[in-house]
């Protein structure tokens, strides 16, 4: 059988000519214990070649085994298979009155995938989405498989691991008891009001903020706030409200967003920016995105602003986000309040390219970490002297999988230059 396997924008086509669907845990140990080369795709909504397993590879989806959620009510947790989805996760954990802590801009990406890059979604006080794991099983080189929850040593490296260490076939994550949010849009909040203080206490003003440009303009076209309704209602004297539904995206029809206008309803209908009922299949799209230490968001903003005649004719929009510190050693945020600048691209990598290393040059000497899923141009020398944890993971990708069976050119590029 033969099929033409790409990932979600399409700017990716992988080497592999099948797509391995094993329907139970013992046939997904064989094939990973029979072939040479692995690598698992996930929700497949990465923009690079970090999944790609190289030419002769085997590239397997966790698609076809059950899609396991069980909720574990007195232990507050719930184990989910490696396959499922965000969508589907948060509307089995809050049938059981539960929530997850956050949750991306998309429900319908992998957990597995998600937290394997270190996506995140918003919040002076939200780690990434690998924060929330506490247990996570691995089938390794040989078939056989590995838990690792925290508390091990090997955990700081085993949750957000490219996909290096083997096949997460299952992770066990901490839930809060379920909450209600609330979702306000403001518009055209000027950049040059904004000095270090009051970024801090604008993207500190309520649960999850995101600050969206296209940077046509100096400044931010859109804020969004989510508010958890059980906690205080922020004032936001820095820009007046939206006066009808917004989408991120200029021009594009709101009717995809999740509710706005203050309506109240549960996390996971407004914490995401899009709606779980509707399932882009593919995106006309390309994204970067860049973590630095939150106390350089300024120096990083006007350097964007700088050069946005460069930015902008490329660029769909900008998002401005905050993540709280946490302890994967791969994760972007590992370490530091982070700020994150992310950038959706029209979907022309010759056009994009370029600007890209722009931008990165412009950023430089600010600390960005590149997130893992999305287009760089950072050679990887760099990349790695940003990680103060990377020799510790390489030991433990060693350790896991001494034949290298699961790195690939993007994973050899990280590790070993
Ligand atoms: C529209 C859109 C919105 C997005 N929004 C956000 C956002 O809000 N915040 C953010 O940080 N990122 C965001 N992203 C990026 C996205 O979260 C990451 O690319 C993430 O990795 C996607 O998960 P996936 O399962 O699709 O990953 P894939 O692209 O399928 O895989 C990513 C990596 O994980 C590995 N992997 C996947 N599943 C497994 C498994 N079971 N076992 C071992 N390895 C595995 C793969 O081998 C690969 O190395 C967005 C992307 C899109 C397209």
């Amino acid at each position: 059988m033969s099929e033409t396997v790409t990932n979600w924008a399409g700017n990716i086509v992988y080497t592999a000519k099948e797509l391995h669907r094993p329907r139970s845990l013992t046939a997904l140990g064989a094939l990973v214990a029979g072939s040479a080369r692995v690598r698992v795709l996930g929700s497949g909504h990465s923009f690079n070649a970090i999944a790609e397993p190289g030419a002769g590879g085997v590239l397997l989806s966790l698609a076809g085994l059950p899609a396991e959620v069980d909720v574990d009510a007195a232990a507050r947790t719930v184990r989910v298979g490696g396959g499922v989805r965000y969508a589907e996760l948060a509307r089995r954990v809050h049938g059981h009155g539960f929530a997850l802590p956050n949750m991306a801009s998309l429900p319908h990406i992998s957990v597995a995938g998600s937290v394997a890059t270190g996506t995140h979604g918003s919040g002076v006080g939200n780690g990434s989405l690998a924060s929330a794991v506490r247990e996570v099983e691995i089938v390794t080189a040989d078939g056989s498989t590995v838990v690792v929850g925290r508390g091990d040593r090997r955990f700081g490296g085993a949750v957000t691991s490219l996909g290096a260490l083997g096949v997460v076939t299952a992770l066990t994550l901490d839930l809060e008891p379920s909450f209600e949010v609330e979702q306000y849009v403001f518009t055209e909040l000027p950049l040059a009001g904004l000095d270090p203080a009051a970024f801090e206490t604008v993207m500190a003003c309520a649960y999850s903020v995101s600050l969206f440009t296209d940077w046509r303009e100096p400044g931010f076209r859109q804020v969004w706030l989510k508010r958890r309704t059980d906690q205080p209602m922020p004032g936001f004297p820095w820009a007046p409200p939206a006066t009808e539904k917004m989408h991120p995206v200029p021009g594009m029809p709101a009717v995809n967003c999740t509710e706005q206008f203050g309506v109240p309803g549960p996390w996971h209908e407004r914490l995401p920016h899009f709606r779980a009922a509707f399932t882009p299949s593919s995106g006309a799209e390309l994204q970067s995105e860049y973590l630095l230490p939150r106390r350089h968001a300024l120096d990083a903003l006007r350097a964007v602003d700088a050069i946005r005649e460069t930015v902008a004719p490329v660029l769909q929009i900008c998002e401005v986000r905050t993540v709280a510190p946490d302890e994967q050693w791969l994760s972007p945020a590992y370490g530091r309040d982070t700020v994150a600048l992310h950038f959706t691209w029209f979907e022309d990598t010759a056009a994009v390219l370029p600007v890209v290393r722009r931008l990165e040059e412009a950023l430089e000497g600010l600390d960005a970490r590149p997130h893992w899923g999305k287009v760089f141009t950072t050679p990887a020398g760099v990349v790695r002297a940003r990680y103060p944890r990377l020799e510790d993971f390489a030991a433990l990708a060693r350790e896991f999988d001494p034949g290298a069976k699961f790195a690939n050119e993007f994973v050899r590029d990280v590790l070993v230059g």
